[in-house]
């Protein structure tokens, strides 16, 4: 996927303005978090396993060369085969290489964000070979020719309608000729369309969401079972997951799993939960006769370590984005690329570098949502800080917020006189704004009062002296 995230601010524009947009991401934001909410009041221990959770993905961390080798050695003595991809170019070489040995013509694809971040389906598609996905969001958006805008639900920026109308152009051809209205006659048409190009692929392509060391087994989840259809019924499975996908054990696996579904749609489990070990084996009625598995670390390893190494906790759940105010606004295409949201603003400019994603992490009033409800503890306001520090330490900070940020460097410094300035800002636009309450313009925050109003300070002065009168401490 081309990354778009230099142009976020125009994005930004773009998406405040999208009427269909806006209507998909206001029932979304109710949806996820409520379901979230019930799951996880109805588990008194959730708290504690968020602790396990992070503690096992910070234990496999620490030990990655270990486990990550491990696993190599149980996959091939299952007699599967490994292939280590440093970089996004080498995972994609390796992929069409392994596509070509199996004279594929059609790839089976199940959701994964591993195949969005290295570009695989244009790879592909420039080399002769069709990528079809088959999670029902992805399909939606590959006839689309769209990028997904979310890391569990895809296609969750487009209403029914325009579901409708994308089946309705692109099926008539395969002889599905009424427009669809209703849910579920959208849906089993979708079904109908993608058995028969599961019947046709010739490789299955799934990402992975965990890797277990113990076993050599790649886990999948899903709720649509057709990562299960894309690796069972081709002659060839590939499997693509990044470095630190990898777990020590099963146990750990299921610890995970609780977690996982809980904070990403609010389910106890998902639909289908898969652990594809090796391939076929002789007497098993299916399963692929060939078995790949890339690991793919594009600059993962040199974040290990690191003080941005927490990032790699992720299990892409995708709470964080579904409980952010500011995705919740503009939804996952204005990021720009691969990983929208809070741990998009994390990890995209590592990725991509501070030039060209820098903005992301500025998206941010740190209100601390997105880290309250990680199921790994990542904490991702603390990640962006980090970010923003870089880029004003590289002086890529516009000029006028370098100025401010040293204006308010300055009087932070000197106690006395903040409090002196802060006053009387106060009191000139208090006299100004009293009466009505709020500005719905103001010189140097056109920003903010584009789209909201600004609130006018009524009575009792600053924070500080407001601190102060409730018998508070001020220096
Ligand atoms: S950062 Fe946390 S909440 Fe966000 S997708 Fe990753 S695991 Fe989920």
């Amino acid at each position: 996927m081309k990354s778009t995230a230099h142009a976020f601010k125009d994005n930004i524009g773009e998406a405040l303005r999208d009427a269909n947009l806006q209507q998909s991401l206001s029932i979304m934001k109710v949806g996820f978090v409520e379901r979230r909410r019930g799951a996880v009041d109805r588990m008194p221990e959730f708290e504690a396993l968020r602790d396990r959770a992070r503690d096992i993905k910070n234990h496999a961390l620490a030990n990655l060369d270990f486990y990550l080798e491990r696993f190599e050695r149980k996959v091939l003595a299952l007699g599967g085969h490994v292939h280590w991809a440093p970089t996004a170019e080498d995972a994609r070489r390796i992929v069409l290489d392994l596509c070509r040995q199996a004279n594929a013509r059609t790839v089976a694809k199940s959701k994964s964000m591993i195949a969005e971040e290295i570009g695989l389906n244009e790879h592909l598609e420039a080399h002769g070979i069709a990528p079809i996905e088959t999670d029902l969001g992805e399909y939606i958006i590959q006839l689309r020719q769209e990028p997904p805008s979310h890391i569990i639900a895809p296609a969750v920026h487009l209403t029914k309608d325009q579901v409708a109308d994308t089946f309705h152009e692109h099926h008539g051809k395969l002889g599905f000729t009424r427009r669809l209205t209703e849910r579920n006659d959208l849906v089993a048409e979708a079904r109908e369309v993608l058995r028969r190009k599961f019947q046709e692929a010739d490789v299955g392509i799934t990402g992975a969401n965990f890797l277990v060391a113990e076993t050599g087994s790649s886990m999948l989840v899903t709720n649509e079972g057709n990562a299960d259809l894309s690796n069972t019924l081709p002659d060839t499975h590939i499997v693509i997951a990044s470095i630190e996908k990898v777990i020590p054990t099963l146990e750990d696996a299921a610890a995970l799993l609780r977690v996982l579904a809980r904070s990403a749609t609010g389910q106890e489990w998902s639909s289908y939960t898969t652990f594809n070990t090796g391939p076929r084996r002789d007497g098993d009625p299916d399963g692929p006769r060939s078995y790949h598995v890339v690991l793919l670390d594009n600059g993962r390893s040199s974040v290990l370590g690191g003080e941005m190494q927490d990032m790699l906790r992720c299990i892409r759940c995708g709470a964080c984005m579904n409980h952010c105010p500011v995705y919740g606004a503009i939804g996952g295409h204005a990021y720009g690329w691969v990983y929208p949201g809070p741990i998009g603003a994390v990890l995209d400019p590592q990725l991509l570098g501070l030039e060209e994603a820098g903005d992301l992490p500025n998206a941010s009033t740190f209100c601390g949502r997105c880290e309250s409800v990680c199921p790994v503890r990542i904490p991702l306001p603390r990640l962006m800080r980090h970010w923003r520090e870089r880029e004003f330490e590289r002086r890529l900070t516009p000029p006028a917020v370098r100025k401010a940020l040293g204006l308010w460097a300055f009087l932070a410094k000197r106690p006395r006189l903040y409090r002196v300035a802060t006053g009387i800002a106060n009191r000139a636009l208090a006299l100004f704004g009293r009466a009505q309450g709020r500005y719905d313009a103001l010189p140097l925050a056109g920003g903010w009062t584009k789209h909201r109003d600004m609130p006018a300070p009524q009575t009792g002065g600053t924070f500080h002296a407001q601190w102060k009168a409730r018998g508070g401490a001020v220096r």
